[in-house]
């Protein structure tokens, strides 16, 4: 059912799909390739039964925001997929102006799928692109090609959908600030609402990671990894594209509303194997075996029993958590929003250590807040281990995820 009552609170809902038609060597996200389609449909039934057993927490609720992610949504069979779409609203009371998007990886998706997702109420199309090289899609082991993209992003238009988004990477085995440009300037010429930047981690348990050494050859330095960075955010200025968060930029009026709220430490339910949720003050998250969950949620009442860490936020946490989503963002963190939610000061707490930053150019002070400036994005880690004290969370190349 859709409603427009904003007396109500707020709720986001992130749907995970895990199935992938390859799996590329970078990735570590919780994705395979599905040996056949009855494990799909399996799966999607326990997500449609584990949404019902949330009907009831979820009343009081107005959903704002729907994220299908993944893996790769758009692997589902269409009528699985318009299943799991449809799902949402009979669950929940979704807003009349709810942000609905689902990930589409180019290639698995035709004019009859997108317009049964629009049908469906989806209003936001999210393209993993990675890069319009086709050597660096090959590099990467991306199971589409530059022209695949062009053919999905057009029909995307043709099924009337004015919100698109377009995933781009960079330090990409062989890729050079100048192939980045090119990459970026090709995606800008075709008009997208959004752009997402995002830098390429070598994960544990990847092929990439298995065979790091070879690739050190090949991988940009970090020296090149931030100009390219710095040149992208640059060229995408330029071009009206804004960037508000560390890896996301946009044309005016299209932030992502669902990935704000988990920046903004709003609320969002999960639903599927992996996903996290937030949800009155609690912080939990799902198994990540499919066999396990679909075993579990036909277990009635034993939804509880998939969490795997289920933890209510203490306060100092809740602060920290909150300083490290805040920075992400370019609108920055506010003294008087800080204040407001904790009864103290930041400056009382972290003034001595965010002096430094200030004096050197990777922080600033504007209207109230204190932000990061784009230097200060590609370290971000190290500034917040720095001023959190906790274990920095790797390399430079590790901060922009
Ligand atoms: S398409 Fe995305 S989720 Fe699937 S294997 Fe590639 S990077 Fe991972």
């Amino acid at each position: 059912m859709k409603i427009d009552l904003y007396d109500k609170k707020r709720l986001g809902i992130y749907v995970h799909v895990p199935f992938c038609l390859s799996k590329c060597a970078y990735c570590d996200f919780n994705s395979f390739v599905p040996g056949d389609d009855i494990i799909m449909t399996d799966y999607v039934g326990a997500v449609i039964s584990h949404m019902e057993d949330y009907r009831e927490a979820g009343r009081g609720y107005v959903v704002d925001s729907v994220y299908f992610g993944g893996g790769t949504p758009t692997a589902l069979p269409q009528k699985e997929l318009k299943r799991l779409l449809l799902a949402v609203g009979r669950n929940f009371e979704l807003s009349k102006k709810a942000e609905f998007t689902v990930e589409v990886n180019p290639g698995t998706a035709d004019l009859s799928l997108f317009r049964m997702m629009k049908r469906c109420g989806v209003n936001r199309i999210s393209m993993g692109l990675q890069s319009a090289d086709n050597k660096e899609l090959a590099a990467l082991s991306r199971c589409h090609t530059r022209q695949d993209f062009v053919s999905c992003f057009r029909l995307a238009r043709q099924a009337g959908f004015d919100n698109l988004s377009v995933d781009l990477m960079f330090g990409i085995p062989g890729q050079t600030t100048a192939s980045l440009m090119k990459s970026l300037a090709f995606v800008m010429r075709m008009e997208p609402e959004h752009i997402s930047l995002y830098n390429l981690k070598i994960e544990p348990g990847t092929p990439f990671y298995a065979k790091r050494d070879e690739l050190r050859a090949v991988l940009p330095s970090e020296d090149e990894e931030f100009e390219m960075y710095r040149a992208a955010a640059e060229a995408m200025k330029k071009r009206g594209y804004m960037q508000y968060e560390i890896s996301n930029f946009s044309r005016f009026g299209f932030r992502c509303i669902h990935n704000l709220k988990y920046w903004n430490c709003e609320e969002y339910l999960g639903f599927g194997v992996s996903a996290h949720s937030y949800f009155n003050s609690a912080r939990f998250a799902f198994i990540d075996s499919v066999d396990k969950y679909i075993a579990a949620v036909k277990d009635k009442g034993a939804a509880l029993r998939l969490t795997k860490e289920n933890e209510t936020v203490e306060s100092r946490e809740r602060m920290g958590e909150y300083i490290m989503l805040r920075f992400r963002l370019n609108d920055g963190l506010g003294s008087v929003d800080f204040a407001r939610r904790f009864g103290v000061s930041f400056e009382s707490i972290y003034g001595g250590k965010i002096l430094k930053y200030l004096k050197n150019g990777l922080m600033e002070k504007r209207e109230g807040s204190y932000a990061l400036t784009t230097a200060g994005m590609f370290v971000s880690n190290y500034i917040l281990s720095d001023i959190l004290e906790f274990e920095d969370l790797g390399s430079l190349t590790g901060s922009i995820t």
